[in-house]
């Protein structure tokens, strides 16, 4: 049995209108039908608080995605509904942006922050991941923040310096044990991120090694012990076993597999039998 909690979290990107979110919902509990396996593995690891499931929908499918997750009649009602980006004020100019004052106010009170695509594609850098992670945490937020390298760093032997600077420069500096056990941390190699190459089992298990000899470094050993580390970069059910058996891999953070009601289930049943 993992000693940390596993998180199984779906980041939808730019996918789903609002009905196929609704539709994604009810597929999905009636695969968790009142005696299925996966019904009957999330209620009792939710129970046991080992696992967490969490969603990323599109801004537009937030509201609906939480009214459908009120609405389930199985363990399913326990599933966490996230923002994949939130900005670090609370209101103001800044057109475009979504705060997590609006957020909580739908119930919402996760974020995902420094996704890759959102470091290259609109300008996210460590100085952005601190200050966000940092409102968050201080506005009461469970924050699943990512880090990672990219193909060209990691050829060029940078993978550990990079993961150095992204939480040195982009993590706040001291965390307590309550705001600590709402910061997860998930490692995406950013050359594994929608391409279909997971990194080896070798790959992952250096990679989070060092990501949690870094957390501890910066937060003391206790802290970085309890900190659940996720693995991202094409997960799917065929190698999601094998990533939850390294010891320092405490769940995924799921792109392309969390798009289809099956795989989801599947992929969140294996987190409850970690
Ligand atoms: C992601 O979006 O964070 C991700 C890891 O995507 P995929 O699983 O599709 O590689």
């Amino acid at each position: 049995m993992k000693k940390r909690k596993i998180w199984v979290a779906g980041n939808w990107k730019m996918n789903h209108s609002v009905g196929e979110t609704t539709q994604f919902f009810e597929s999905l509990q009636s695969t968790f039908s009142a005696n299925s396996s996966e019904e009957s593995s999330l209620r009792t690891a939710t129970l046991e608080n080992r696992v967490s499931v969490a969603l990323f929908p599109s801004m537009l499918s937030l509201s609906p995605a939480m009214n459908c997750v009120k609405g389930m009649k199985t363990s399913l009602s326990s599933i966490h509904i996230g923002s994949q980006n939130t900005h670090w004020e609370t209101k103001g100019a800044f057109t475009g942006e979504v705060s997590g004052s609006q957020l909580r106010d739908l119930g919402v009170t996760l974020s995902l922050v420094g996704h890759s695509e959102r470091r290259q594609y609109f300008g996210e850098t460590n100085q952005t991941t601190k200050i966000r992670t940092e409102s968050l945490l201080a506005q009461g937020f469970t924050v699943i923040h990512c880090i990672g390298e990219t193909k060209e760093e990691r050829l060029a032997g940078q993978t550990f310096s990079i993961l150095k600077a992204q939480i040195n420069e982009g993590l706040p500096e001291s965390l307590t044990a309550e705001t600590g056990s709402r910061l997860i941390i998930a490692y995406e190699p950013v050359w594994a991120i929608g391409t279909g190459l997971t990194a080896t089992p070798e790959q992952a298990e250096e990679a989070h090694a060092e990501v949690r000899r870094l957390l501890s470094v910066r937060y003391g050993e206790a802290q970085a012990n309890d900190m659940s580390v996720l693995y991202g970069g094409s997960v799917t059910p065929e190698n999601f076993p094998t990533l939850l058996a390294l010891p320092n891999v405490d769940g995924g953070l799921v792109g392309g597999a969390s798009l289809k009601p099956d795989s989801f289930g599947k992929l969140v049943q294996m987190g409850c039998q970690a």
